[in-house]
């Protein structure tokens, strides 16, 4: 990587400096956002074991097993004083276009679009991993450790402070003028860096006033405000319940077959138009989040083979879902479509009679049939 201007003797010798150092280092990697926080105990460990001891994690029980080194970032590097964040704007906030179709071979299950690009933890990994070698470079004796989602860790609490963001009612990470469309990274750090500090962004003491359009616009009801019951969450459901999709979701998925963006597309902080991006940087989706994938035609995933599955996910964050739980929401998905279009009721009925007494398919997907044909069974002609 081309240096960037910087004295070498100031940053070996003041936090600011070393600062605006880094900050520059990644913005030159590409990185839209960057800032420093200084590690320290979160200030929602009370509320995340709380939210633990509700069940509200459904069967995330790594997040109860972690939860001490998640509260502690000192905990995943003992010898931090710094933690690097960075963010890459993956979306600008334009809506899907609505596709209706009378066609059950035509009817699709929509992506999420942290999902619809290359995988972002290798995106954003193999940056940061630049980053930490730059850094490294001019500092041989620090001590570095790369997070970002999959260690643990308050992400979005530690990034609030580096870029002076606040936690939504959605309990996404807002940032000031830019909303939540970013994916982030951390590098922990035993090197002493300034943090950053700007003015208050939000005259309110949090960012949505009387706002309640993200709890309106969650179809599971799953938000209360600034928390999120994740055993209701369409993401959940979608990506990292192993089990059956209950019931009581069904006619809730909004056309969801992996994750889901309604909180965030109903955010005013998250609006195209609403958004007041100083810098271009920060406000253009990455070239690099292109999405490849937007929708998987739902009939057709039914008769995937892991082949199938393979070719469409090799490096895309939906390699999390296994093709049993990929063709589970696809049979909720097609079950919500034939109660909304009486003409391909009874094809998908006996597409799904079929999936249920298929003694090859995986148990799960047998499951998921038998429980998406007794919630027709009484809407049936
Ligand atoms: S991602 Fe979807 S289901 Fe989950 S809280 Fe947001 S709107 Fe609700
Ligand atoms: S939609 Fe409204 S209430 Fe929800 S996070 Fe955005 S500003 Fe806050």
């Amino acid at each position: 990587m081309a240096p960037v201007s910087a004295s070498l003797p100031d940053i070996a010798e003041d936090p600011f400096a070393r600062r605006e150092w880094v900050v520059a280092l990644a913005h030159k990697l590409g990185f839209a956002i960057a800032g420093v926080a200084k590690p320290e105990a979160s200030a929602r460990s009370s509320e995340l074991h709380a939210w633990l001891a509700q069940g509200k994690h459904g069967e995330m029980t790594y997040l109860a097993d972690t939860v001490a080194d998640r509260c502690d970032p000192r905990r995943l590097l003992p010898s931090v004083a710094s933690i690097i964040c960075v963010g890459d704007r993956y979306h600008d906030g334009a809506r899907d276009r609505d596709r209706p179709t009378d066609d059950p071979c035509e009817a699709q299950g929509r992506i999420a679009r942290y999902a619809r690009s290359k995988d972002y933890h290798n995106l954003v990994r193999d940056r940061l991993h630049k980053l930490r070698h730059a850094m490294q470079a001019q500092f041989p004796d620090a001590t570095f450790r790369l997070t970002g989602d999959i260690q643990p860790l308050m992400e979005r609490e530690v990034h609030a402070q580096a870029f002076n963001g606040m936690i939504g009612k959605n309990s996404l990470l807002l940032v000031p003028g830019e909303g939540s469309w970013f994916l982030l990274g951390e590098l922990h750090t035993s090197l002493e860096i300034a943090p950053s500090a700007r003015p208050p962004a939000w005259k309110q003491e949090d960012p949505c006033g009387s706002c309640t359009r993200c709890i309106d616009a969650c179809s599971t009801d799953a938000i209360t405000p600034f928390s999120v019951d994740a055993s209701k969450c369409i993401s959940y459901l979608t990506i990292e319940q192993r089990g059956t999709i209950g019931a009581e979701f069904f006619g809730s998925m909004n056309g969801w077959l992996f994750g889901c963006d309604d909180c965030q597309t109903a955010c005013p902080h998250c609006q195209p138009k609403k958004r007041r991006s100083v810098d271009e940087r920060v406000g253009m989706v990455d070239a690099r989040y292109a999405p490849r994938l937007s929708e998987l035609p739902l009939l057709e995933m039914l008769g995937w083979t892991e082949e199938d599955r393979g070719r469409l996910v090799v490096s895309s964050a939906l390699k999390r879902a296994s093709l049993a739980m990929l063709k589970r929401n696809a049979v909720v998905l097609l079950a919500e479509y034939a109660a909304e279009h009486a003409s391909a009721r009874e094809m998908i009925q006996a597409r799904l009679h079929a999936l249920q007494r298929d003694t090859q398919e995986d148990e799960l997907v047998r499951e998921q049939a038998a429980i998406a044909l007794a919630w027709l069974a009484p809407t049936a002609p």
